[in-house]
């Protein structure tokens, strides 16, 4: 017998599925950890499968030296899961089974303090006539006296008695002992009642129950923004626990979403594990390992998350559903919401997607009843979304305001400050287009190892590259032509905070993006100063657009709404609608609310169902555009990404890779199911001093090619300093 073992260490070397010996006397199972020989290390390893034969030389396999841990850390749903996504995006299974297992952490020794405790019962016929000693005598009175129930720490302490005891009472079959979980329901936090819920709660509520109890599709909540989706997470987590089953809910990052995170926490207390990337290498290995314990009965995480090893899984949340985070874009590659619908599948668990702006094709899976579609179409306050105004920013150019705000939005940032309630403006970029060009001849300063501008920071007046850090000093004339009219253009987030406080002198300004986050804690301190009415205006970027509830919060500012429409991506109409619908969401929770937004295109169709928070328009118009272009769910895509060094290898490599999908497609009499482009420079042609090259392929069946590019990836041998990356159903193609 031989065992199949990941190597619970992450290093490129190590990234493969190994395996040893079993020693006849080892009882190993599947799941647990080991300890094996490697080279001359010991290290720590899963086993993953036990086989009987192996396609590599027994002579040369090594026992495995020891059980580590018997805990089965890894149960099964786990391990298919790992091949599943290793099919479907078509990486290693290693990889995604080393993507299961927390950095850096070791899984021997002690497993945390279990929470099982052991009931004891009187057994129902329990004939008493054959008890002799004294001890057994008294557990058994005291059993009795009780109401013949009672936990076992109580019983031996009340009755002066050890284990054994009543171990023997046992065995002779006058008690019966039982294991249950004790939850510990962390009276620390003071646990928060529940709502009442509103009549169209608990409608939808029943439709949910009513899914799940029978055809058992995942469930699409479409509720829009303080709607109270929220608590019907909570109702269904709370019935699912009562069943025994834990609870998965994925947020789309751990620190931008505090309020989820703590309603999940005032309402469950401390069986709550919340997983993030501040923890401790301890904590990550306590949280883990009390997870797979069972001693949790509820994970909140991001999209990693979903490989939480909890053992018996009732329900999973995805919180946010549309959000582009919950797409891993570094190997092992893969969407949360796809590994979750197969999760759920593999363990007879219940998924629930919400969104006020779902993505357009899990919309789309709902329309066509692959997902069950459940509509909260109202706030639980009654109160109507915020009104939108929508400003032309060209006629304000026109009309000879080049200021970064309209006429319209100056005279509600004084009024609002003037009537006490807070202002949030939102620019969708951290520094963005704050890029440096000459005005006389329109040269930008790029990066000299990345095809990207370079954005100025004016705190540190410097140029700066958000892909490698790169930083320069500010030119004082043009390197191309000479001319000292080179300026910075556009607004950052800091040129709009210092536009502010020209507007509104002696207002409580505050800015928060990754750039004035990057310190510890530092978002959690303007959150809290904003919710303690200490902020009067607050700029910020994608950071401020989710989930957040500030009730004195009555104004928005959409800076520059065109942003997000012009990138140049099959989804950037699709992400301009949901940024600007999110940000809107946030104003008027509480008291009436308005939000302004900037543009340059005020016709665009997005933008103004945008404007209205009419989803159905933007999906019927979105869907249609999708249809006529092909594009998903229409078709699926894949994209080979090419990068090198050398511009010329990564062109061999490209045109190489090419001919061989042609010559497939030949072969097999597909060249009319598929459609490929490239190779083509990527639109960031060079990152980091390597040239990237792309191919993508586009299908109706995303089998075929996905068969296709792992052929056409597997026949080749790459150059030294080449590498080849399969993007399957890509973030963008652009
Ligand atoms: P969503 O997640 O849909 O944006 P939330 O779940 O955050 O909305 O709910 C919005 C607000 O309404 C929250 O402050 C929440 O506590 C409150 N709320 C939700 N359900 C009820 C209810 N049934 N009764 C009263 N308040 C509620
Ligand atoms: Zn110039
Ligand atoms: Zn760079």
């Amino acid at each position: 017998m031989f065992a199949g073992v990941v190597i619970n260490k992450k290093t490129a070397a190590l990234n493969r599925i190994f395996h040893y010996q079993v020693p006849e006397d080892m009882p190993v199972q599947v799941g647990q950890v080991v300890e094996v020989e490697f080279g001359r290390q010991k290290l720590e390893a899963i086993v993953i499968e036990l086989v009987e034969n192996i396609d590599y030389p027994v002579e040369k396999t090594k026992p495995l030296l020891q059980i580590l841990n018997l805990q089965q850390l890894f149960g099964s749903d786990l391990l298919e899961l790992s091949q599943f996504a290793a099919d479907y995006y078509l990486c290693s299974r290693a990889s995604l089974l080393q993507a299961m297992l927390p950095a850096g952490m070791y899984l021997t020794g002690k497993m945390p303090r279990s929470r099982i405790v052991r009931r004891v019962r009187l057994a129902d016929n329990a004939d008493v006539s054959a008890l002799r000693g004294a001890k057994q005598r008294r557990v058994m009175e005291l059993l009795t006296a009780a109401g013949g129930n009672m936990l076992l720490p109580q019983l031996l302490e009340q009755a002066e008695a050890a284990w054994p005891t009543v171990k023997g009472l046992a065995d002779k079959g006058l008690l019966v002992v039982t294991e249950e979980t004790e939850w510990d329901d962390g009276t620390a936090a003071p646990l928060l009642p529940k709502h009442k819920l509103t009549p169209l709660q608990s409608r939808v509520l029943a439709e949910i129950r009513e899914e799940f109890a029978g055809e058992g599709r995942p469930v699409l909540l479409h509720g829009v923004t303080g709607s109270g989706k929220t608590e019907l997470y909570l109702r269904l987590a709370e019935e699912t626990l009562a069943q025994g089953r834990q609870v998965i809910v994925l947020v789309p990052e751990i620190a931008l979403t505090p309020q989820t995170v703590r309603v999940f926490q005032q309402r469950f207390g401390s069986g709550v594990a919340v997983l993030h990337s501040g923890l401790t290498a301890t904590e990550r290995r306590q949280a883990w390992l009390g997870i797979a314990a069972g001693q949790y009965r509820m994970v909140i995480g991001a999209r990693s998350a979903i490989f939480a090893p909890v053992p018996c899984l009732g329900l999973i949340v995805m919180d946010e559903e549309h959000e582009e985070s919950y797409r891993q874009d570094n190997a092992p590659r893969f969407h949360a919401r796809v590994l979750a619908e197969e999760r759920c599948r593999l363990t007879g668990a219940h998924l629930l997607l919400g969104s006020a702006t779902p993505d357009v094709e899990s919309y789309h899976k709902a329309r066509i009843g692959k997902y069950r579609l459940c509509e909260l179409p109202e706030r639980v306050s009654g109160r109507p979304q915020a009104e939108v105004h929508l400003v032309d920013m060209s006629q304000e150019f026109r009309r000879g305001n080049n200021s970064i705000f309209s006429h319209l939005l100056q005279q509600k940032l004084v009024d609002n400050l003037r009537a006490g309630g807070q202002s949030l403006l939102f620019l969708n970029r951290r520094g963005y287009q704050s890029f440096v060009s000459c005005r006389h001849c329109g040269y930008v300063v790029e990066c000299p190892h990345c095809s990207v501008a370079m954005a100025y920071h004016t705190g540190e007046e410097v140029l700066k590259c958000h892909y490698c850090g790169q930083t320069a000093p500010l030119p004082r004339q043009c390197p191309s032509c000479g001319s000292p009219a080179i300026r910075y253009f556009g607004a950052g987030t800091q040129m709009i905070v210092e536009a502010v406080r020209r507007l509104l002198p002696g207002a409580r300004v505050a800015r928060l993006d990754r750039d004035s986050t990057a310190e510890r804690g530092s978002y959690e301190r303007i959150y809290q100063a904003m919710l303690a009415g200490e902020i009067d205006v607050l700029v910020g970027t994608q950071m401020i657009a989710k989930g957040l509830d500030f009730p004195n919060l009555t104004l928005v500012g959409v800076i520059a709404a065109d942003m997000a429409l012009n990138m140049p991506d099959l989804k950037s109409g699709e992400r301009a609608f949901q940024l600007t619908t999110q940000v809107a969401g946030r104003a008027g929770r509480h008291r009436r609310g308005e939000v302004v937004v900037q543009t340059y295109q005020p016709r665009s169709d997005i933008l103004q169902a945008a404007c209205r928070q009419d989803y159905q328009e933007f999906y019927q118009r979105e869907i249609l555009r999708r249809k006529l272009a092909a594009y998903p769910p229409f078709a699926a895509l894949l994209r080979i990404v090419i990068s090198a060094g050398n511009m010329a290898s990564a062109i061999e490599v490209g045109r190489a890779r090419a001919w061989h999908i042609q010559q497939q497609l030949e072969q097999q009499g597909a060249e009319d199911k598929v459609v490929y482009w490239g190779p083509k420079p990527c639109p960031r042609a060079k990152i980091k001093d390597r040239h990237r090259l792309q191919i993508v392929l586009k299908s109706e069946s995303l089998p075929l090619i996905r068969e296709i590019a792992a052929q056409a990836a597997a026949r080749v041998r790459l150059p030294q300093d080449c590498n080849l990356v399969l993007d399957v159903e890509p973030l963008n193609i652009y």
